[in-house]
């Protein structure tokens, strides 16, 4: 595959924040950008070339995404088959669609880890609720049930307790017309992420890995060195590496896992886009998530992932975004022993709950952040 030069351009479908992010670090670089988003003025299409307003499901604009890009990305992965298809077959997509086939379906991405020799929590595909039973029996309580489509962020699953809610978490579940599969329940000292970047010409580059805090299953804070060992850190890149090398990706791919107190690392799921644990590499890193993505589904040489700095990401959800925007207009910078970083990502409505932008907090060490963070008070209200 030819490299695709800076002066090209890139169409992004989907026009989030990921999609955004994407644009402000290409454009750096020179490439120019067009994106799809049913959503008038979407954070993509305000730094973009253009915006195409359609569903992600119209093929129509789809094709007009193809005719106007020399390459094409995905920045979600619920995307159409037959819409990938279709790009496939009029334009260029480095990323494909077989990955998104598989990272689509929960038990099809478990089976693909394992075949890259990578360690999954252990897991029975459920078809009914006296599977269910017999599998909370093999598998041992407390157990997830989860559906394997259509979940995010804790949607979609159930912590079952004891084999007595069997009955009424499958009746739950059972509805969203998906499989199910059930999960051991990891009892995990922290979790971890990895973002790998792989290129078409085969090479591989992982990001540190970040220690991730979650808060009502939404991302709060990602921490960077992450305070497990170092042994456990190496390992953890080693197995998105292992993943991005047997899952032949092309772009990025985020590795989730659980890490136990013995060290055992056990990957929960993939993320084939930049992740929201990976917003730390904007500043803290030699190269960025974005511009590493970029370079891969160009076919350009990898950047460094060399880590500059320690650093804390925390997530601005909609009901802090007034307030820490009052803050760091008030606030005399007296401590210069951290150097905040806003990224807004020009969202209309602060909605509760949903994600506006993030902070990277430039530190020397991550306990200064953790303490800027309590010092706001932003996000204890
Ligand atoms: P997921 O939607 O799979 O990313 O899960 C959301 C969150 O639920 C994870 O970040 C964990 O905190 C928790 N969780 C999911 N699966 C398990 C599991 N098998 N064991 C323990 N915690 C889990």
């Amino acid at each position: 595959m030819r490299p695709v030069l800076p002066g090209s351009t890139i169409g992004v479908l989907g026009g989030g924040q990921l999609g955004r992010m994407l644009a402000l670090a290409g454009r750096h670089m020179g490439y120019r950008f067009v994106t799809l988003d049913p959503t008038e003025d979407s954070p993509c299409g305000q730094v973009a070339d253009r915006q195409i307003t359609a569903p992600y499901n119209d093929a129509e604009a789809a094709r007009e995404l193809a005719q106007l890009s020399d390459v094409i990305t995905y920045e979600f992965e619920n995307v159409d088959a037959g819409v990938a298809a279709m790009l496939e077959s009029a334009s260029r997509v480095p990323q494909g669609s077989s990955l998104l086939y598989t990272t689509q379906h929960r038990l099809r991405e478990k089976r693909a880890i394992e075949a890259a020799g990578v360690r999954v929590a252990p897991y029975e595909e459920i078809t009914s609720a006296a599977n269910l039973r017999e599998a909370i029996g093999r598998l041992g309580a407390p157990c997830v049930l989860k559906t394997a489509t259509g979940g995010y962020d804790g949607k979609g699953q159930w912590v079952i307790r004891s084999a007595e809610e069997a009955d009424e978490a499958y009746a739950a579940l059972s509805q969203a017309q998906t499989e199910l599969v059930l999960e051991k329940f990891i009892r995990f000292e922290r979790e971890l992420s990895v973002v790998a970047a792989r290129s078409p010409r085969g090479e591989v580059r992982a990001f540190p890995a970040a220690e991730n805090i979650h808060e009502d299953n939404i991302l709060h804070l990602s921490i960077v060195p992450a305070r497990a060992p170092e042994e456990v850190l190496k390992r953890a890149e080693r197995m998105a590496v292992q993943i991005a090398e047997s899952l032949d990706v092309v772009g990025l791919i985020a590795v989730e896992m659980f890490q136990t107190p013995e060290g055992d690392l056990f990957v929960n799921e993939l993320a084939p886009r930049p992740h929201n644990s990976g917003h730390y590499t904007m500043e803290a890193c030699a190269t960025s998530q974005f511009e590493q993505h970029i370079r891969a589904v160009c076919n350009l040489p990898l950047g460094s992932t060399e880590l500059l700095t320690p650093v804390v990401m925390v997530n601005l959800l909609g009901e802090h975004v007034e307030p820490l925007l009052r803050w760091l207009a008030e606030q005399v910078q007296e401590d210069l022993q951290v150097t905040p970083k806003l990224h807004l990502y020009g969202k209309k409505e602060a909605k509760t709950k949903r994600k506006m932008g993030h902070v990277n907090l430039l530190v020397n060490d991550v306990k200064d952040a953790l303490k800027w963070i309590e010092g706001t008070g932003v996000w204890s209200r």
